[in-house]
């Protein structure tokens, strides 16, 4: 099922990669070329609803007082309230705030959830914070955007350099301002003030369901493939752990040191991820190695690229043997990669569709929240099951009747959806 190809020239190079807000704005003008969603609407989800900024105060454990900088911007909220996570990073800004709170709106709406997209963070290290630091700061920036979040207004969640914990500061922070205890306000809780069963595995779940039903539609047989799986954190380790369990060969995974490869098969249950033991891939068996860049370019039939941003450029494309790629972790693939596999007839599912079972058991942690009543992981995993096949086959008729690229395809069906969503409310006043 692989083929190869000559290498492009140098020439070819991407000097610069887009911003998170210069993709979500390419990828809107692609989607609308595509659907006939009125222009004034297309005007409309250029822009964000708004972007609130706000100055945090933290005493430090030496007594000294810090200020810092955090965000929210909310994209659009036509079809719900406003969903998305929350980062800790020294390089967190505006721009792409906004930029990721767009994504989230395409996301969710692919996945037919009614929320709109929102992110935000704070400008900060978190490595550089105590515990007790971290926990200050968290509480004061809930304060902070008290107004601006709420289980109908907007919901945050876990996001890089933020976990359960943050969010639990977070959901107590704010119920004890409003005076009851309010746990829809945010998702990714620990369980036992209301977070789901299944969240932490459910875009790694998500990713290997959606890669099923790529080799499915391709007419492979998951006993027959074999899959490289670059990256092995929450969401590449629980990935490549059921593909394996349903039967595919996972022949290489990856963490930011290396990988390892084995053509016969890696035995994944005992690879370490990267929460069992961090950067412990190589030190599990350091024969039959592999750089992470040879990974991507290995002869396997599925590639699931669940690490970071733009690693398939337009430097590697030309040289990348999978026939499908599974964007695993948000925007692996630059646009000019996109357009160079899509030339040499690979197919992308695009991370929007892909890794989406986290913001869909978000969802159902917000159910479970506001109707008080717990879900069994069963139940979860059920119910992303049938969520994640509802969506793939709304973007799968996309492609089969208009024979578009799977992630132009999904972008059309949320972009409709939004389009829609705007017409039946209409513009007030
Ligand atoms: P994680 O921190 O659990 O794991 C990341 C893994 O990638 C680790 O094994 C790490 O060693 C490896 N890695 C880091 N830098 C690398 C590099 N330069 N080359 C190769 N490997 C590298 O993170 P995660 O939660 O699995 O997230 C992975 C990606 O998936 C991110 O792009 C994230 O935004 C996206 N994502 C995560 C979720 C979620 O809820 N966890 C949901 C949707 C999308």
């Amino acid at each position: 099922m692989t083929q190869k190809q000559t290498p492009r020239s140098e020439s070819d190079s991407e000097s610069t990669t887009e911003s998170p807000l210069e993709t979500a704005r390419r990828q809107l003008r692609t989607a609308a070329s595509r659907t006939d969603v009125d222009a004034g609407v297309i005007e409309r989800l250029k822009h964000p609803t708004r972007v609130v900024e706000v100055s945090i105060p933290l005493e430090r454990d030496d007594g000294t007082v810090d200020v810092f900088t955090g965000y929210r911007a909310q994209h659009d909220d036509v079809r719900g309230p406003y969903k998305g996570g929350l980062r800790y990073h020294p390089d967190v800004n505006a721009d792409e705030c906004v930029g990721l709170a767009m994504w989230m709106t395409w996301k969710c709406a692919v996945m037919d959830i009614p929320f709109g997209g929102g992110k935000g963070g704070i400008v900060v290290d978190p490595k550089e914070l105590s515990d007790d630091e971290k926990e200050r700061l968290t509480r004061r920036f809930a304060e902070e955007i008290r107004d601006e979040v709420g289980p109908s207004r907007d919901i945050p969640a876990p996001d890089m350099g933020t976990d359960a914990q943050t969010m639990a500061w977070f959901m107590d922070a704010y119920s004890m301002q409003e005076g009851e205890t309010i746990p829809g306000v945010v998702t990714g809780k620990p369980p036992v003030i209301g977070g789901s069963y299944g969240r932490e595995e459910a875009p790694g779940r998500s990713v290997a369901i959606v890669a099923r039903e790529a080799i499915e539609y391709y007419d492979e047989s998951l006993d027959d493939v074999s899959i490289a799986v670059q990256g092995y954190g929450s969401v590449g380790a629980n990935a490549a752990r059921l593909l394996d369990e349903w039967g595919a060969d996972i022949v290489a995974v990856s963490d930011v040191n290396g990988g390892l490869y084995d053509p016969d098969g890696l035995q994944t249950q005992d690879v370490p991820s990267h929460k069992e033991e961090p950067e412990g891939v190589m030190r599990y068996d350091s024969s039959n190695t592999v750089s992470n860049e040879e990974l991507l370019e290995l002869d396997v039939d599925v590639l699931i690229p669940a690490a970071i941003g733009n690693v398939i450029t337009a430097d590697n494309a030309d040289r990348i043997q999978a026939d499908i790629v599974v964007e695993g972790a948000n925007g692996p693939t630059t646009s000019s990669a996109d357009s160079i596999l899509h030339e040499r007839g690979k197919h992308v599912i695009p991370d929007i569709l892909a890794n989406a079972g986290g913001v869909t058991v978000s969802y159902f942690e917000w159910l479970q929240d506001i109707n008080r009543r717990t879900w069994s992981k069963e139940r979860v995993n059920d119910e992303l099951e049938s969520a994640m096949l509802d969506a793939w086959s709304d973007v799968k008729a996309e492609v089969d009747a208009r024979g578009m690229s799977w992630r132009d395809a999904a972008y059309v069906v949320a972009l409709n959806r939004i389009g829609e969503a705007k017409e039946a409310r209409g513009l007030w006043p």
